[in-house]
This record gives structure tokens, sequence and C-alpha cells, in this order.
């Protein structure tokens, strides 16, 4: 058995919680939160965080649930020191920072640290790489959505007179097509991506006003294709309450003149943050084997093969899936 802790229990957290019940190699240890333990919703044992260092013998890896932009960065090479770890840091500008900060600790105590899990960063970033190798005379592209965009969506709820909302970000499926057709595009995150906006308004606000600071914020939605819909506080709850997401990376190249190959990959998420959990498991169990192989230092979906990823053998493996 892998023994597990789970830090931080937030979406992610929760969705690491529930995905641990899938794993048949897996048992969870603990949570621990910065929060009062007896204060979450859990069936699991929680802890408070600053007890964790007395579960240093009993756990093989820590999956870190923390959000990207002040927790992980903290949080990351502090515990690297005394665990294994598995995170979803997707801060993409960051990374090669973050990388190095918790590479030196893990190395220093030889744990393994595998950062930027998830779907992107993670499984997208690794079909990228797959792509590119494949077919190196060619361009990228990746789309996300259909989905709800968490930042997009604060940024809206940020706006006077808006009582509640949410953003999808769609992709422009006539680009899609085109690519799919061997077209040369004009990819920008613009061109490529439509907002749709859902909005609760305060009782006795301007909509048009409304729509309009929305539609011309910048860095968030001026340049886009958006629609805003005004929808009552029940609708909202009713229809807009999940958390999917998903999207697709395409690499349209030639492999002669002439010969067009389209390589894809897609996923369609019901709960984003329940499937980038899924993924934190499995790249736990990678974890987990390669620091029983004598492995130490950061870790990536790029240096990790994908056989440390399954509970099977290598040669079930073999036999199951090749
Ligand atoms: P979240 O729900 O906001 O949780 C983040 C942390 O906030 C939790 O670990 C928890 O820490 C604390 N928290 C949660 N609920 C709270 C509450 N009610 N009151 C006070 N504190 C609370 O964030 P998330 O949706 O789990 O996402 C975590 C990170 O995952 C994101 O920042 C994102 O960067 C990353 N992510 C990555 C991918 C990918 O594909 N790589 C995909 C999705 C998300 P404590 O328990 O210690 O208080």
């Amino acid at each position: 058995m892998i023994n597990i802790g789970i830090v931080g229990y937030g979406n992610l957290g929760r969705g690491v919680e529930a995905n641990l019940k899938n794993a048949p190699d897996m048992n969870l240890v603990g949570i621990f939160s910065r929060r009062n333990p007896d204060t979450l919703d859990t069936e699991a044992t929680a802890y408070h965080i600053d007890d964790i260092l007395n579960f240093k013998d009993e756990i093989d890896v820590l999956i870190l649930c923390g959000g990207s932009r002040s927790d992980i960065p903290e949080q990351g090479p502090a515990l690297a020191e005394h665990f294994n770890t598995v995170d979803s840091y997707d801060n993409h500008s960051q990374i090669p920072n973050y990388f190095e900060s918790i590479d030196t600790v893990a190395k220093a105590h030889k744990y393994v640290s595998i950062i930027a899990t998830g779907w992107d960063p993670g499984l997208f970033s690794l079909n990228r790489l797959i792509g590119e190798a494949i077919l190196p005379k060619g361009d990228t592209y990746t789309f996300w959505g259909e989905g709800l965009s968490q930042g997009h969506g604060d940024a809206v709820r940020r706006v006077e007179g808006v009582k509640d909302g949410v953003q999808y970000t769609i992709p422009n499926t006539e680009l899609i097509d085109q690519i799919h057709a061997g077209e040369t595009v004009e990819y920008t995150s613009k061109s490529a991506h439509n907002r749709d906006v859902y909005v609760v308004l305060e009782e006795g606000a301007d909509a048009e006003k409304v729509k309009n600071d929305i539609v011309t914020m910048p860095d968030y939605f001026e340049g886009y294709q958006t629609e805003v819909t005004f929808i009552t506080e029940e609708e909202l709850h009713a229809n807009h309450a999940g958390l999917p997401h998903g999207g697709r990376v395409i690499r349209s190249g030639e492999t002669s003149p002439d010969m067009q190959q389209v390589y894809e990959f897609g996923l369609d998420l019901g709960s984003n943050p329940e499937f980038t959990a899924a993924v934190n498991v499995a790249y736990a169990r990678a974890a987990y084997k390669l620091h029983q192989e004598g492995h130490s230092g950061a870790q990536t979906v790029f240096d990790i093969a994908p056989k440390y990823l399954s509970p099977k053998s290598a040669a079930d493996l073999r036999k199951e899936l090749l």
C-alpha cells in the first residue's frame, strides 16, 4: 500500500480524496489543513498542518492541493524537505523558478517532488511535446473549453452592479475545423476563444453599464467576442454550479511536401478539479516508485515514463496495452 497525505482541503483536496477510493494500491492517512481540522466536512481523518511532521514515517507521498498563487510556492519546498510530494502548480511562467526552488531541497533530502501535474500544465504539456517531436514541421494549437474559468468569473464578480456571475471559455470551432482541414490559420488566444458570461444583477443595477464594463475590461474581455446573459440567482445555482472544463491540443504538420498529418489530444471534463486530482493520484504512484528506486529531486510530466503511473506490472502492461 502507498500511504498518502492530502495537504489543503479545497476543490482539489476533495477531488484527491474521491479519487483515492479508485486506487487499489493506495491508502489515505489523513488530510492536513491550515484550518481547524474539526471544521472540515470529511469522513477522513483530518489534522492541523502543524502536526504533519509527526507523520514523516507513515506517509509515502503528500499530494499538495493548495493554491498556485501563494500556497504551493511556500508549502512545496518546505514539505519537500521531509516528504515525497506531488502538486499541480499551474503558474506557467513561474514553473522554471519553482522547479529550481523545490529541486534543490528535494535533492538535498533525497525525496522526489513531481511538480505541475494535472491537465494544463500536465497532460496537455506532454501532448504538446509529443506532437512537436513527432511532427517537427508544423504548428501546435491549444484550445481551452468549453469550461468555467475561475479567474474570469472572479473578475466579473468584482464589477459594480454584479451580484454573482460565472464565465465560460468557448473554443472557436471554425478555427479548429480549418486546422483539421490543413489550412494555415491566424491563431491567437483572442481569435481562438470566445467568452460567455452569465450575470445576476444587484437590485437596481444598470444592465447596459454592467455589460459594457464587462466586455471592455482590459486583459480579461477586451478584444474577445463576449456574450453577456442576465439570469436570476435561482438559474445560476440550478444551471451553473458545476466546474466543467476541457479542451484540446492539436499539432498539425507535414511529414513530406503536401502530406498533412494531424495529431490531437482532447479532454471533456465534468469536473476540472476532480480530473486534475485523478492525474495527481497517478503521479503520486510514480513519485513513490521513483523514490523506491533511489531517485530524488524535482520531476515533471516530461521526465516520467508512463509505466510508473500504472498499478500494473511492466509485463502486464506489455501484454494488455501494447
Ligand atoms: P481552492 O478550492 O481555492 O483551495 C485552495 C486552498 O484554499 C485549499 O487547499 C485550502 O487550504 C484553502 N481553502 C479551501 N476552501 C477554503 C475555505 N472555505 N476557507 C478557507 N480556506 C479554504 O482551490 P482548488 O480549486 O482546489 O485549486 C487549487 C489549485 O489547483 C489552483 O490554484 C490551481 O492552480 C491548481 N489547478 C491546476 C490544474 C492543472 O491542470 N494543473 C487544474 C486545476 C487547478 P487549507 O485546507 O490549508 O485551508
